[in-house]
């Protein structure tokens, strides 16, 4: 790497996602969107060559970066040695118990995108902003009865408020990459009904494996198959005359009471 900071020798592996921002007007309208306090710790997944890291760390406390590629990694511990507000951790997300975080600001590789956006979302935080691929972040938005919508809405939607803010095209990054991206801000919903948590998330996970059949049709399906017999109670709970696919959230939360109600599950 030469010092203008260009990477003559870097090849970018495809597996690793790495498709690197180059607009610094995104760049800043990303960490612009986060919001971001003197006092705050931001997490940053991917940092790749430390565009994103450089325009955090100014604004932030702290900047913890988690970077999977070693190369990238030794290059930015090199790069911010002398910035005690910057950490970079070398390993992979998924396999990380994350730090304690304020904010999550991050152009992440695409391929992990659900995987660490349900990691993201477990521990507490104020505010998330990522980018994604645009057919993912519309995924995460689309209303009930509508062709995008799905387990992945649903689960996000009970636990936060996500909100598509601007597109980024194609071109914005190097090397240049198939998809179209987009910002998302993810807030945590404040107030979020108590229903058992392992019941809802198999429910939703069973019932959408046939989103388009009535609710009461593909209950009955899931619930001969997670327990041996056809307990008769559950024809007496409510049932929504909706097929899955058009479930609100709250209408899964309500479902998911009324079976604890009846002890079928
Ligand atoms: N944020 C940078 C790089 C984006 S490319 C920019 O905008 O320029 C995605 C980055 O994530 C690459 O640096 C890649 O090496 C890294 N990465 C890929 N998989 C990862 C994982 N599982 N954990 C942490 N980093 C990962």
């Amino acid at each position: 790497m030469d010092k203008r900071g260009t990477h003559y020798s870097f090849v970018p592996k495809k597996r690793l996602g790495q498709n690197f921002l180059i607009d610094s007007r995104l760049l800043k309208k990303i960490v612009f969107h986060a919001e971001i306090l003197p006092t705050e710790i931001v997490l940053e997944i991917g940092p790749g060559f430390g565009a994103l890291t450089q325009i955090i760390q100014a604004k932030a406390r702290r900047v913890i970066a988690i970077e999977k590629d070693p190369v990238l990694a030794e290059f930015l511990q090199e790069k911010f040695k002398t910035n005690p507000k910057v950490e970079i951790i070398m390993g992979d997300v998924l396999d990380q118990t994350l730090p304690e975080y304020d904010k999550v600001v991050a152009t992440p590789p695409y391929n992990i995108s659900s995987k660490l956006l349900f990691q993201l979302i477990q521990r507490s935080y104020r505010v998330i902003v990522l980018t994604f691929q645009k057919e993912f972040a519309d995924r995460l938005v689309s209303k009930p009865g509508t062709k995008n919508y799905g387990r992945l809405t649903v689960m996000i939607n009970r636990k936060t408020k996500p909100k598509l803010l601007e597109n980024i095209p194609k071109k914005s990054f190097r090397p240049q990459p198939k998809v179209d991206s987009v910002i998302v801000k993810i807030i945590p919903k404040e107030y979020n009904e108590t229903v058992d948590e392992k019941l809802f998330s198999d429910l939703v996970r069973g019932l959408f494996t046939q989103r388009r059949r009535k609710l009461r049709s593909s209950l009955k399906h899931y619930i001969d198959k997670e327990i041996p017999y056809f307990p008769m109670e559950i024809l007496n709970i409510e049932i929504p005359d909706k097929r899955v696919y058009q479930m609100t959230v709250e209408d899964f939360e309500q479902l998911t009471k009324n079976l604890i109600k009846v002890k079928v599950l």
